[in-house]
């Protein structure tokens, strides 16, 4: 891999205000590599980059545009097993996951490399004798994109894949804890064939380079995903001078287990929708309200499985379980923990810092029990490996508990019922509704997001990133 990258104008690499080291986080000694890091001249000169390649990008014909993204997708599935592991060793997710996530980006690019082609306008029937109407989508311009850690390759390829494939020119700000999958992405997309400046990543602090990318005026949209706190920021900065935004935030996501849910089931999607990627997905189930008749055996069963979870260096075999991304995140996971001992809960299991043969940010994956949805575990997103019982009556309280939260990203509902199944689908309040799965393995053809304060402005993937990537325009025409 290249050194010192991580930015990249008008088709070339620029060196930066200086370079910083990225950490292996399963083992602090292993540097990833040194990533050139962006100021706003850098943005300044990105967005005009991308400005001037605007108008030939946009009258690209689709088919071209297609094989471009179709060839980047060929590549990335050709490379998931090398790519998965370059990701793994920097963001510390386990390396099946690693792959997973490499795969499920290459299907992206090649899914809009076939909605670039499908995007077509229709004809419309004037009310007046003798016109002619026709509705058609445009692109928008110049995006910007910015995105977090825990998905380093995805979320950079489900923005950037329709952003292209509909004739816009990007500039992409990556997480400055994951620069190496997204200095990979680009020469990937470069390779390809993508012309000069039509994609430009500027790698950087948060508050310098992305807030420099946000208030830039030559930036028509900006898509983001990342905490609550930063989103709303970019909201109000982009609304000020009427781009386009969309964010993805965080989620306090809850799990519904019901007496009559297949325990097996159950614990399975706790497991993995809770712990899985060290907890760091904002579809975490970081919440399991759990009624009496089956409570004790799924805390039971569940301690029992994350006891034996194999926590260790994510490239090692058979590891469960990788590091937390950097220290903060795991001095954020233990203070969690306090909190909400202090506040009353039991810590059934977990919950302490692991040392392992690597010096990592490793931490035992921790389940709270005796919680409720007031207390301060229940309310704020810790996106570690820390999930927190609450015990309830009735799926009708099950229900009031799950809906009562200032999120709405993923509600889970594990039941045989097929009346709770039914009326949860419709009554919970969030964007993803699971039933009798974990929150994983999302499909990347459909619309993604959430309700309330998890999600702004609109969904992304499937059709719903044709309608925020391009702009409509109703032509009447008088032969
Ligand atoms: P973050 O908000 O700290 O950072 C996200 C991105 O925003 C980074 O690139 C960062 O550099 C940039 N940024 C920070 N401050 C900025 C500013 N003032 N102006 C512009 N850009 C700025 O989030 P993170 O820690 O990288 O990611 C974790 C969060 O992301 C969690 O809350 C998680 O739930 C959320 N997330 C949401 C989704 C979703 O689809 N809903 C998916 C993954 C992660």
């Amino acid at each position: 891999m290249s050194k010192a990258h991580g930015i990249f104008i008008g088709g070339e690499w620029h060196d930066g205000v200086g370079t910083e080291p990225n950490v292996n986080p399963s083992d602090t000694r292993d540097i990833v590599g040194d990533y050139a890091q962006a100021d706003a001249s850098h943005v300044a000169a990105a967005v005009s980059a991308a400005r001037a390649a605007f108008p030939s990008w946009s009258a690209t014909t689709p088919q071209q545009r297609s094989e471009i993204l179709d060839r980047a997708g060929t590549e990335l599935l050709a490379r998931s097993a090398e790519l998965g592991r370059l990701l793994s060793r920097e963001e510390g997710k386990t390396l099946p996951e690693g792959v997973g996530e490499v795969t499920r980006a290459g299907q992206l690019f090649k899914f809009f490399a076939a909605e670039a082609v499908r995007l077509s306008g229709t004809m419309g029937a004037s009310t007046r004798p003798g016109i002619g109407i026709e509705v058609t989508r445009e692109p928008v311009g110049v995006f910007g994109l910015i995105t977090p850690w825990n998905f380093p390759i995805a979320i950079p390829a489900w923005k950037l894949a329709p952003a292209l494939a509909f004739g816009n020119c990007v500039v992409l700000k990556p997480s400055e804890f994951t620069p190496a999958c997204a200095v990979v992405l680009v020469e990937i997309l470069a390779k390809a064939g993508l012309p000069a400046g039509v994609l430009n990543l500027v790698n950087g602090p948060g508050h310098v380079v992305g807030q420099a990318l946000v208030a830039s005026s030559g930036v028509d949209g900006i898509s983001f995903t990342g905490s609550v706190a930063t989103g709303r920021g970019i909201a109000q900065a982009a609304a000020a001078r009427m781009a386009r935004v969309q964010c993805e935030m965080g989620g306090k996501n809850p799990l519904v287990v019901l007496d009559d849910a297949d325990l097996d089931v159950a614990v399975n999607c706790a497991l993995n929708g809770a712990f899985f990627s060290t907890g760091q997905r904002c579809t975490a189930s970081s919440r399991l309200v759990v009624t009496p008749g089956i409570h004790d055996r799924f805390v039971s069963r569940l301690v029992e499985r994350l006891r034996a979870l194999k926590v260790d260096h994510a490239l090692k075999d058979g590891t469960e379980m990788g590091p937390a991304i950097h220290e903060a995140q795991l001095e954020k996971d233990l203070r969690y923990v306090g909190i909400a001992t202090s506040e009353g809960a039991t810590l059934a299991c977990g919950g302490e810092r692991l040392q392992r043969d690597t010096p990592g940010w490793y931490l035992s994956p921790a389940l709270l029990t005796d919680t409720t949805n007031g207390s301060r575990i229940n309310r704020e997103e810790v996106f570690g490996p820390v999930a927190s019982v609450i015990r309830v009556r009735d799926y009708d309280e099950a229900l009031a508990v799950s809906n009562d939260t200032e999120f709405g990203l993923c509600a889970g509902l594990c039941t045989t019922s097929l009346k709770h199944a039914t009326h949860f689908r419709r009554a919970a309040q969030a964007g993803l509704v699971m039933i009798n799965l974990p929150t994983a393995g999302l499909d990347y053809h459909l619309p993604f997001g959430g309700r309330k304060a998890s999600s702004y402005g609109p969904r992304e993937q499937g059709e719903a990133a044709r309608e925020f990537y391009t702009q409509g325009k109703t032509a009447y025409v008088s032969a």
